[in-house]
């Protein structure tokens, strides 16, 4: 089992940087970022930048087994897009046919 640390700099959207901190003892592994999101312990995009751009952090998460729960994370974060853009064609469909009357709905048909 590998033993790894190492702390990455990463740019901040404000240009501020932060350092994230990727430990290892081979079967489990910590990344903490010194950003303020990190306090709430929420999965920063300095993190997930980490993760990305680095292929030994993914052999030590795929080496720790917690590479296959980020798979499942990004393929249900796809399909959860692929939902919400078909719940908006169909939100749209729906509007579409209720505000909108038909050309057959005539002016004289509205007067009578
Ligand atoms: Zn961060």
């Amino acid at each position: 089992m590998m033993k790894y640390s190492n702390v990455f700099e990463i740019d901040g959207s404000a240009g501020d940087k932060y350092d994230v901190l990727v430990k290892s003892n081979g079967k489990h592994v910590c990344i903490m970022c010194s950003c303020p999101a990190s306090d709430y312990n929420a999965l920063c995009h300095h993190i997930i930048d980490v993760i990305n751009d680095n292929p030994e952090v993914r052999d030590l998460l795929v080496e720790s087994g917690q590479w296959q729960v980020y798979e499942a994370y990004l393929a249900k974060l796809d399909e959860a897009k692929k939902i919400k853009r078909e719940a908006a064609a169909l939100k749209k469909q729906f509007t579409r046919e209720l505000v909108i009357p038909p050309k057959s709905w005539s002016v004289e048909e509205e007067s009578e």
